[in-house]
């Protein structure tokens, strides 16, 4: 379907992997992050198409109905989705897409017919998981809990991947990934 390949994250949510993303973009500007649309209410942070595009349901299940997404996934009671058209975006652009998206994500473009490069950073431990989840107070108590659990089952998929980076240092981590990257850009 597309020449180049796109490159997927996944990641339990609280991994520190938007930071991780961030960082990757600045050392390799060919990376263009895929920007995913959601039907999730928007963080105080969070701005409407640039973290992702904000969909209500009605929206998300009319896009799916035209099958104007690659792949998507409902992830703790929301949808969530990579459209084809932004990936044709990247692309057109001369760049490489990297996806943020979860297991399932992952799972349901293995079979596609494109070429993708998978990679999955895990925590140093649950601990510190939890850690950085509460940090970010973001979630409520029953949100977080949720997440741990769907931390647990997500980490067990991970010998599904392409490559397995640990974030524990930040930097180091994004230089793990930065490589990986580059060695499927030439
Ligand atoms: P969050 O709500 O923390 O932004 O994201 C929750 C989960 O949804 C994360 O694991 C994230 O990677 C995943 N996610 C974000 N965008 C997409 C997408 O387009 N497709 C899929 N399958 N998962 C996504």
């Amino acid at each position: 379907m597309f020449e180049r390949p796109i490159f997927v994250i996944s990641a339990p949510s609280g991994g520190g992997k938007n930071s991780l993303i961030n960082i990757l973009l600045q050392k390799e500007p060919r990376l263009q992050h895929s920007i995913s649309s959601t039907t999730r209410q928007r963080r105080a942070n969070e701005i409407d198409g640039i973290n992702y595009h904000f969909l209500t349901r009605p929206e998300f299940e009319k896009r799916i109905a035209e099958n104007q997404f690659i792949e998507y996934a409902r992830v703790l009671d929301n949808y969530y989705g990579t459209e084809i058209a932004e990936l044709d975006r990247i692309f057109k652009q001369g760049k490489y897409p990297i996806l943020d998206i979860d297991v399932q994500g992952a799972q349901t473009l293995r079979g596609k017919e494109l070429r993708m490069v998978s990679l999955f950073i895990v925590p140093p431990d649950m601990v510190e998981l939890e850690r950085r989840l509460r940090a970010r107070g973001s979630e409520t108590e029953a949100e977080i809990q949720s997440r741990l659990e769907l931390a647990r089952l997500e980490i067990m998929e991970k010998d599904n991947f392409d490559y397995v980076v640990v974030n524990d240092d930040l930097m180091k981590a994004a230089e793990e990934l930065a490589q990986v990257v580059r060695t499927h850009m030439v």
